[in-house]
């Protein structure tokens, strides 16, 4: 069975897409944090960070350089930006398919909640 970012990808649930290429996927959150809030989906479903292998390195490396690009491209790049990955239950994470937060558009606080 594929998993609910695997059928964005594959566009049986729309959502707002902003950047594609080979091995990811950068779509807006259905329910933002901030002004903007976009999440870098790998295509291969690796489950979560804990679970990724070392072959995942490539794609894991990407998934940052792919921030940096849809930074530039959305026009934050130069105010900041704030990348998140939730691990696990106590991690907060709610989908089972690896993603990349970016949260943008306002002043973030430290520490996260
Ligand atoms: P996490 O809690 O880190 O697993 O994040 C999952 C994120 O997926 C949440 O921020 C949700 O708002 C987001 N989300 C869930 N369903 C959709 C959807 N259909 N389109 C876009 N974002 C979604």
């Amino acid at each position: 069975m594929s998993t609910l970012f695997e059928k964005i990808a594959a566009r049986e649930i729309p959502t707002d897409i902003v950047y594609e290429d080979d091995l990811c996927l950068c779509f807006r959150d259905i329910n933002p944090q901030a002004p903007v809030h976009l999440l870098i989906v790998p295509k291969k479903p690796i489950v979560r960070i804990a679970e990724a292998g070392a072959e995942d390195k490539e794609t894991l490396g990407h998934l940052l350089l792919t921030a940096q690009l849809v930074a530039k491209q959305e026009g934050f790049a130069e105010k900041g930006f704030r990348t998140v990955i939730n691990n696990g239950p106590d991690g907060g994470e709610e989908v089972p398919h690896l993603h990349l937060h970016i949260l943008a558009g306002r002043k973030m606080t430290w520490p996260p909640g």
